[in-house]
């Protein structure tokens, strides 16, 4: 049975925490900002994280934004030195995957049901995004649509969070999934159902498309977003993050906190929940008193939990 989380609630906690370990992944939505607000007092901690010299990453299950989308909004909003090999976004997990999951060669197609951070990073890398952003997907359906016959070059359909999801861009990812015996990859850039958005509002986040696109094409996905430990491994390796030094800091349970937990230490202690995201004391109490009514739920639960990263240098 593993222990319950300790709670990061005084200097000495707080000192402790810190010392232990020199590598932090910090998720995003949840942890640093609510959507395009920050979590106020979390610039704080990072200014206090950099004095202290310790090394950090930034994680995010949103594969809408690309990697030097992710530095223009550090910049606004006052982060230094935020650079783009500092953010692991999953449209960018996603295009690695077709390289290194699939040997995929730059140069190809790839079909997106996804914003503009999935076509950036497939650009960078030398593959020519059909779909995604496209305007001709920004129409009511119409069955003799041209938009809606597979190109046979297509070599990967890449699926991930969109605030443009119609029936048009459903039902033409559906050709590419069904295509030649459903034998086109699928990659889901995340499986999380909501996220926490302003003005206190929860919102779909990109798993539920992803798993749209699961149910009507009965196919499965290889998930590239947290809690993927293929996505982890190569954080650190990158990196050079020693996985016994390295703590995961998110507000979710099912990805960020199940990824501390299978990927850095196996006795579980690699993860920090905090409560300023998607997350409440009262869902940890439930999930620390009936853990086996969710799926693996022990490994669900984390080392630590705080209030906010601000509150960690409250205490310091
Ligand atoms: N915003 C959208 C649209 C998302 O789809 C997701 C995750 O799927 C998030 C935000 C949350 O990302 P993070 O991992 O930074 O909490
Ligand atoms: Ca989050």
């Amino acid at each position: 049975i593993k222990a319950a989380p300790v709670r990061i609630n005084s200097r000495e906690s707080a000192e402790a925490l810190i010392d232990r370990y020199d590598n932090f992944l910090f998720d995003c939505d949840g942890v640093i900002w609510l959507d395009e607000k920050a979590i106020p007092g979390v610039l704080r901690t990072i200014e206090y994280l950099n004095a202290k010299g310790k090394k950090y990453v930034f994680v995010t299950n949103n594969s809408s934004k690309s990697r030097q989308d992710y530095v223009s909004k550090f910049a606004k909003m006052g982060f230094k030195g935020i650079t783009k090999d500092k953010v692991y976004p999953t449209c960018y997990a996603a295009v690695a995957a077709l390289k290194d999951n699939y040997k995929i060669e730059p140069g190809a197609k790839v079909w997106v049901l996804g914003d503009s951070g999935i076509e950036q990073e497939l650009i960078e890398e030398g593959y020519i995004p059909l779909g995604g952003t496209d305007e001709r997907l920004n129409v009511a359906f119409n069955p003799n649509d041209e938009i809606l016959k597979v190109d046979p070059e297509v070599k990967a359909v890449i699926v991930g969070s969109t605030k443009e999801f119609n029936y048009t861009r459903i039902a033409s990812t559906l050709q590419y999934l069904l295509y030649n015996n459903k034998s086109i990859p699928f990659i889901g850039a995340n499986i999380d159902r909501t996220y926490p958005g302003p003005e206190g509002l929860i919102l779909p986040a990109g798993g539920s498309v992803v798993n749209y696109m699961h149910y009507t094409s009965s196919r499965e996905f290889l998930n590239v977003g947290k809690p993927s430990t293929v996505f982890l491994d190569s954080i650190l390796s990158h990196n050079g993050f020693d996985r016994s030094k390295t703590l995961m800091v998110g507000d979710t349970l099912y990805t960020d906190i199940k990824f501390g937990n299978d990927g850095l230490l196996g006795d579980g202690s690699g993860s920090l929940l905090v409560l300023s995201g998607g997350t409440k004391l009262p869902d940890l109490n439930h999930l620390i008193q009936n853990p086996h009514s969710f799926e693996d739920g022990e490994s669900l639960i984390p080392s630590f939990f705080i209030e906010s990263l601000a509150t960690l240098t409250e205490w310091l």
